[in-house]
């Protein structure tokens, strides 16, 4: 940092502010070699319908093995890797992953089960989404029907003719896109009607508590589902009450500890299809 840089605003940054700079920077550094140096790890989430207590599908959930740090939550550094655009590799690294394990089990004569895998906006931003995808399947040669990718609301509200034509393609090829964390966004709820939009995941945040009002809204978001013919599935379930609750408005589809937290590929298999 040159005087004439620092020289009037240094002393606005408190020690704390620089360290955690420091830290972040180290932190982004580090992702840029994280992919090429075998780091990120794909951790897998059971979708369990509790109607026929059996899998359905997996959520395919990113963590990054830092050398130094240790596991590290997706929390920490999608937001890095979303600002410098590193999401972009990395998302077609994991849809990839994804794909090849599921189509792997698949080919063993386990149970057909989907996966689930999240999107950030960055990555519809970059106009040849569709055609990724679309080679990934190809490559892995895994049926587009067995892939879901779940998007959040703040992507609907850009509402984009990209991002809109680009959803299009993917549900006109035959795959499920779901709405994440469903109920925390600031979009309208008209998107649902214009969106190729086959499922609401409900967040768990109104799953957690079941106070009066999150029960409320979950109510509200079950029958919003069935209105509107689309799928419907609870995150964040991790107790027995909640099982109860859900099942007893029909949301049979359930994401959550009280069932299995995520896990490597071959702990899902141990655990569920031996
Ligand atoms: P999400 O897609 O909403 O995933 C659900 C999060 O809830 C996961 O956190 C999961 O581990 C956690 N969870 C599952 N069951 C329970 C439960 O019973 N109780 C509680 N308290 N939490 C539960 P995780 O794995 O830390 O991921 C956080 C977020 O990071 C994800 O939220 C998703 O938005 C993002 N993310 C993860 N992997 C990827 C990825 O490959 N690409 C992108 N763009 N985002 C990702
Ligand atoms: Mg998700
Ligand atoms: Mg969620
Ligand atoms: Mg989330």
């Amino acid at each position: 940092r040159s005087k004439e840089i620092s020289g009037n605003s240094y002393h606005f940054f408190s020690e704390e502010m620089d360290n955690r700079t420091f830290e972040s920077i180290k932190l982004e550094n580090d992702l840029y070699k994280a992919l090429e140096q075998n780091e990120l790890v794909i951790f897998y989430q059971p979708q369990i319908n509790s109607k026929t207590n059996s899998i359905e599908g997996v959520e395919a959930l990113l963590r990054w093995n830092h050398p130094e740090k240790g596991m590290i939550s997706p929390d920490k550094f999608i937001p890095i890797a979303e600002e410098t655009g590193l999401i972009v590799s990395i998302g077609e690294w994991i849809l990839k992953e994804a794909c090849k394990q599921v189509k792997a089990w698949h080919d063993q004569g386990y149970p057909l089960i989907s996966v689930s895998v999240n999107l950030s906006v960055r990555q519809f931003e970059q106009s040849n989404l569709f055609s990724i995808v679309k080679n990934v399947l190809n490559e892995v040669g895994l049926s587009p029907k067995y892939i879901h990718l779940e998007l959040t609301e703040n992507l609907i509200v850009k509402n984009t003719e990209l991002i809109v034509e680009t959803m299009k393609q993917l549900k006109g090829l035959g795959i499920s896109i779901a709405i994440d964390d469903f109920g925390t966004g600031y979009s309208s709820l008209g998107y649902l009607k214009n969106l190729p939009i086959s499922t609401l995941k409900i967040d768990k945040s109104f799953i957690q508590d079941m106070t009066k009002d999150d029960a409320a809204i979950t109510n509200t978001i079950i029958t919003l589902a069935k209105n509107l013919n689309l799928n419907v599935i609870a995150e964040g379930v991790e107790k027995k009450e909640q099982v109860d609750f859900l099942y007893a408005r029909d949301c049979y589809m359930m994401q959550g500890y009280f069932f299995s937290r995520p896990m490597i590929a071959e702990d899902i298999a141990q655990k569920y299809f031996y």
